[in-house]
């Protein structure tokens, strides 16, 4: 691994600029989004520095500990909520947050369109799908995905980007990317959150326009022993 993060951003820039080359993809196609979760301003600071604006965190609470600051800086940055919203927490993740890949129940579309109208903002949201079908895991089944894509756009009115997913730890993340791809393209969405720091470029050659990569440029987190 190359000795600073602003280093590795270059490798991964790199890397997804050969993936789409060799795929077919169209060069730029694929929005990196640098998952910061666990690292403070200190370690981010100088990923912005290096250019990067397009950041993913996972909690609300956290991420409002040390992004307000870091937009106010930097008000061009883009952050992004890959981790499960609590219906409680959508004033302030709507507040802070200009994309959530993480819609995954009737109650939550809900919540975020009510959220966007009153404080008259905008945000790019994407649908979990639980591809694997986990039971410990986030997100709307595959078997219910079509019937949740259109109650969020005929019922709930949102304009919906695309869909997300994040593959079982001890699988093979490609058939998931590929039903994701499935799934998303019968319902007419373009856009597909997938891949992480240990499957990214597989997930370009599958047609992912975003991928959410953390150790490959922060490092290895430390995980806070919270559940
Ligand atoms: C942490 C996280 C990532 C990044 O994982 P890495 O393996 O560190 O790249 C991507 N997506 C989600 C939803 C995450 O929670």
């Amino acid at each position: 691994m190359a000795e600073t993060a602003a280093a590795r951003l270059d490798h991964i820039r790199d890397q997804i600029a050969a993936t789409e080359r060799e795929t077919g993809r169209e060069q730029g196609s694929v929005t990196l989004i640098a998952v910061s979760k666990t690292f403070d301003a200190p370690d981010i600071e100088p990923v912005i520095a290096a250019g990067q604006r397009i950041f993913g965190e996972n909690r609300v609470q956290e991420a409002q500990g040390k992004w307000p600051a870091l937009k106010e800086a930097t008000p061009d940055i883009e952050l992004h909520l890959i981790g499960p919203l609590q219906s409680n927490k959508t004033r302030e993740a709507v507040a802070l947050f200009d994309a959530i890949h993480t819609i995954d129940r009737d109650k939550i579309a809900r919540t975020v369109k009510t959220e966007m109208e009153a404080q008259g903002r905008d945000l790019k949201l994407f649908i979990q799908i639980n591809t694997g079908n986990e039971p410990q895991k986030a997100g709307i089944s595959p078997d219910e995905a079509d019937a949740f894509i259109a109650r969020c756009r005929d019922e709930f009115g949102l304009k919906i980007s695309g869909l997300m997913c994040i593959p079982p730890l001890n699988e093979a993340p490609s058939p998931h990317f590929a039903l994701l791809a499935k799934i998303a393209e019968r319902n007419g969405l373009e856009g597909l959150s997938m891949g992480m720091s240990g499957d990214f470029e597989m997930a370009v050659g599958q047609g992912a326009t975003h991928v959410r990569v953390g150790s490959a440029i922060f490092g290895t987190r430390d995980y806070p022993a919270k559940g």
